[in-house]
């Protein structure tokens, strides 16, 4: 078999005034992530990591933020796309990893769902999404509740 992997990495800044929504899971929380579309990190670094694999670009690419259709645009649907993008070329998601850095707010009881979200938008079978929580002990942008980041890797096959 034929195998690609590939990394992404995504922050957004953690403002007042939006949801917050990782992994396609809306958390209620008094913050959201500032960007043009829902601002969804983690879909963004899979994204990210889904399309390099395939050595598609990178979602700044297809998705970007200069266009009104984004505004707004549900990250779970860009995944889906992404995913369609490599299914054509004959590329299956073996496994995703990932780790979301956030201090706040706790995230282990929205990881499972979160999980489940990104295997379906991305096809793969039960258990082939891992999505870890983590803090940053205080330090730095995401320690100081200022923005949340992720990193994803990705294995395509075919
Ligand atoms: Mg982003």
């Amino acid at each position: 078999m034929n195998v690609r992997v590939g990394i992404g990495y995504d922050i957004h800044r953690l403002v007042e005034g939006r949801q917050l929504r990782l992994g396609g899971v809306l958390i209620p929380f008094e913050l959201g992530l500032l960007g043009h579309s829902d601002a969804d990190v983690l879909l963004h670094a899979i994204s990210d990591a889904v399309l390099g694999a395939a050595s598609l670009g990178d979602i700044g690419q297809h998705f970007p933020d200069t266009d009104a259709q984004f505004k707004d645009a549900n990250s779970l649907d860009l995944l889906r796309t992404v995913a369609s993008l490599v299914w054509e070329r004959g590329w299956r998601v073996l496994n995703v990893d990932s780790v979301v850095i956030a201090e706040v707010p706790k995230l282990a009881p929205y990881v499972g769902d979160m999980s489940n979200n990104i295997a379906g938008a991305l096809r793969c079978e039960n258990g082939c999404v891992g999505v870890k929580a983590t803090t940053n002990e205080g330090m730095g942008v995401v320690g100081s509740r200022r923005a949340i980041a992720a990193y994803a890797v990705v294995l395509l096959g075919r």
